[in-house]
């Protein structure tokens, strides 16, 4: 295991080079956060980045986030983001142990996770995933009723409705990704200017291992990275 989690250390440390460099190239006027993606990971991975400084990590699966949670919850400053697809059912306990949820497409689910907030704990912090590329089996609130959907959900108590979260398809061309992801930063904006809490809207949640340095040129805030990090994922 020492020697796995070296490797993972040295991946990390890649990663931030390549945000770093990205930002320098895209001129970046807020710090880019990075979001390590640990799903299905085991929990000494987490905590060999944690020891190093890392601070947020992404879950997609309650089950296998749970353990972790368990695990680790007590770390000062551990941040846990739920990342993937919300059933109804789930969200109280989702509301009980993360820190941000970003796969919110629906009123319905944003309301539960606003009730089932439990009172001892911050506001729950959220952003809409958008279905960018208007793809027919993927999650997430079509464009154009995202506007909308945001400020229906800004009204709800015990939740900070950060920004907006996507997963563009699969791009045949690096000017095809930049394009999705500048169309979710035109999105971004626009429902930025229709907000009454604007300035807590502050978070565009979209890069991942393949696709960062787009992400970033085009305007990402987070960007959520797994399998550069932590290795194919089996
Ligand atoms: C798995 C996952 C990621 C990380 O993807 P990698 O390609 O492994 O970096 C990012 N965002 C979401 C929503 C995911 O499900």
């Amino acid at each position: 295991m020492p020697h796995e989690s070296e490797k993972i250390i040295d991946n990390w440390h890649n990663v931030l080079h390549r945000i770093d460099q990205a930002c320098q190239t895209a001129d970046c006027d807020t710090p880019v956060k990075l979001l390590a993606v640990s799903k299905t990971k085991p929990a000494w991975m987490v905590k060999a980045l944690y020891d190093k400084g890392q601070r947020d990590f992404g879950e997609n699966y309650l089950q296998d986030a749970l353990e972790k949670i368990e695990a680790l919850g007590t770390l000062d400053e551990i941040h846990w983001h739920f990342i993937g697809q919300i059933q109804s059912n789930k969200t109280a306990t989702i509301a009980q142990y993360f820190d941000w949820v970003h796969s919110v497409d629906r009123f319905k689910i944003a309301r539960r996770l606003s009730e089932q907030r439990p009172e001892r704990l911050s506001a729950l912090n959220l952003c809409l995933q958008i279905n960018i590329d208007n793809e027919p089996q993927k999650g997430g609130v079509a464009p154009e009723d995202a506007a909308k959907l945001a400020r229906e959900i800004e009204t709800l108590p015990n939740l900070r409705l950060r920004g907006l979260m996507a997963i563009p398809k699969p791009a045949n061309s690096e000017e095809q990704q930049l394009a999705s992801f500048k169309s979710l930063e035109d999105l971004f904006q626009q429902i930025k200017s229709q907000l009454k809490k604007a300035e807590d809207f502050d978070t565009l949640s979209m890069g991942m291992s393949g696709d960062l340095e787009s992400a970033i040129a085009a305007g990402s805030t987070m960007v959520r990275v797994g399998s550069d990090i932590f290795g194919a994922r089996t």
